[in-house]
């Protein structure tokens, strides 16, 4: 994450206030695989703003601006009500296998009536729970652990998928495992990068691969970009896979002319 100085802080924020209602903001959606049969079964929603002056800024660099000054309450919103929409399209094109996976911010994650907001969503796109994953980090599991726990559930509850996301970069995560009961592991890019260099990292990504499956997760790797990170990741049975050398995030016209025909 690049960290910007007060002043270039101060110019992204203001600029960010009117981003939504000026449609600087969009979704791009990158898939991801099955390892087994090398299917597309999703699309992670990843947001992106452009803007006149700035150009593209990245996530990394206003994610946290929205987030402290409440904006991502809003943006989330944008987010959720797009992929949604958009999701449910492409559950009629493909629907077998076919998942959304978005991005909540623990700001968003903390308000109690976060699982039933979801639920509504899903009816009024008429979205299945099934094709929908919630992409969460530990940063949400620091916070309240008993709003954590009962949010994790409730979406559970009705069918919606739940997922570890940039696991392994935190701490104390496996003690998370046993506490909050997660539907997917994703291995944070970091370990998969390294895997044909570090040799720490390649027995650390197997080891993170066998404890999902252990505890009857499903996991994805994330950052996939070379043909020998693809054959290890299989050779370790890992179950999904997402990367450059996959797909990369694009626009929704173009995912669905890419992978939906
Ligand atoms: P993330 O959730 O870990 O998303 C994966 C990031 O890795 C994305 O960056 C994606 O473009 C990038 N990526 C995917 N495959 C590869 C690869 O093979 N190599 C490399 N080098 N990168 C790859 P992006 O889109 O810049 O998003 C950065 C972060 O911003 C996301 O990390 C997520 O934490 C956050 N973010 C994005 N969209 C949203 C959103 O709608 N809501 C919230 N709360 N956060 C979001
Ligand atoms: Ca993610
Ligand atoms: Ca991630």
């Amino acid at each position: 994450q690049t960290q910007l100085n007060i002043e270039q802080r101060y110019h992204l924020e203001s600029n960010l206030v009117d981003a939504l209602k000026n449609g600087e903001l969009s979704l791009n959606y990158q898939p991801f695989f099955c390892l087994k049969n090398n299917k597309v079964i999703g699309a992670e929603a990843l947001l992106r703003w452009n803007n006149p002056i700035l150009g593209n800024v990245p996530p990394d660099q206003f994610i946290n601006l929205a987030e402290r000054n409440g904006q991502i309450n809003e943006i989330g919103n944008f987010v959720l009500h797009t992929a949604i929409a958009q999701a449910a399209k492409w559950f009629v094109i493909q629907p077998q296998n076919f998942r959304i996976a978005i991005n909540i911010s623990p700001v968003q994650f903390r308000n109690s009536s976060f699982a039933e907001h979801i639920e509504n969503l899903l009816s009024l796109y008429n979205l299945p729970a099934s094709a929908l994953e919630i992409e969460i980090t530990e940063g949400i599991l620091l916070q309240d652990e008993h709003v954590a726990q009962h949010t994790i559930k409730k979406l559970q509850q009705f069918g919606v998928r739940v997922s570890l996301d940039d696991f392994g970069t935190g701490y104390s995560s496996l003690s998370y495992l046993q506490k909050y009961s997660f539907n997917t592991l994703k291995i944070d890019r970091c370990f998969i990068t390294n895997i044909e260099k570090n040799e720490q990292d390649r027995e650390l990504s197997k080891a993170i691969i066998a404890i999902g499956k252990k505890l009857d997760m499903h996991v994805i790797a994330e950052g996939v970009e070379t043909q020998a990170q693809d054959d290890f990741i299989k050779s370790e049975e890992c179950d999904y896979g997402q990367g450059y050398l996959y797909g990369k995030p694009v626009t929704a016209g173009l995912f669905e002319k890419s992978y939906l025909s």
